[in-house]
């Protein structure tokens, strides 16, 4: 996606070989024409999947979904990282380890809002070890739903997040794929036919 790589070179900042800060248009402050346009890409990318619900996890993940739906026309559920108080009913959940924090977490969804029936369409910020989207896509496993594919806006291609997804299967749908970076620049993966 041309626009999003254009914002990238100009206001993302490459903080180390591995981390990207991208917080003054994507998930800090927001740029909500952008967002609204990367849901509409994800929506025309998997378009004819009969897609009934968008996944996400809290909370960097959660315009991007909501964009997405709104583009879809269905639902979006995100799950939580915490078990809230008022999640009372029972949940379906995965651990996810955090590189950043260096510690394993639980995701969890209220088993009232994914079933078998449904057909899911799983969005994030970025893929990049693949922790957290592998612990989306066993969430939905666990429902018994049919995952449809996974939409990440960045991909960090030197990581391992694509070839974990990859073994399971899984369609990746990354709107900008990054092959190297350094605090000198940003290499890009060239754009495939249909961007
Ligand atoms: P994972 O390693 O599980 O693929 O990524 C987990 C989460 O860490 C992502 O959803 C994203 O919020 C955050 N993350 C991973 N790499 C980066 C990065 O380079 N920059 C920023 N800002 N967040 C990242």
């Amino acid at each position: 996606m041309k626009r999003l790589q254009e914002r990238i070179q100009k206001d993302g900042k490459v903080l180390s070989s591995h981390v990207l800060k991208v917080d003054a248009f994507l998930n800090h402050q927001v740029d909500p024409l952008l967002t609204m346009e990367i849901g509409k890409e994800f929506a025309e990318r998997f378009r004819g999947e009969k897609i009934t619900k968008v996944l996400t996890i809290e909370a960097s993940g959660i315009h991007f979904a909501l964009a997405t739906a709104v583009s879809l026309q269905v639902p979006f559920v995100y799950a939580k990282k915490k078990k809230a108080v008022t999640l009372t009913e029972e949940v379906y959940s995965a651990p996810v380890y955090s590189f950043t924090r260096q510690e394993e977490y639980q995701i969890s969804v209220s088993r009232q809002y994914l079933s078998a029936e449904d057909r899911i369409l799983i969005v994030d910020d970025f893929l990049a070890t693949g922790a957290a989207l592998v612990g989306l896509t066993d969430i939905v496993k666990e429902a018994g739903a049919h995952l449809v594919g996974v939409g990440a806006v960045i991909e960090k291609s030197f990581q391992e997040g694509r070839s974990l997804l990859e073994q399971r299967g899984i369609r990746i749908e990354s709107l900008a794929r990054i092959i190297a970076m350094s605090p000198e620049g940003i290499q890009f993966a060239a754009a495939p036919v249909h961007q």
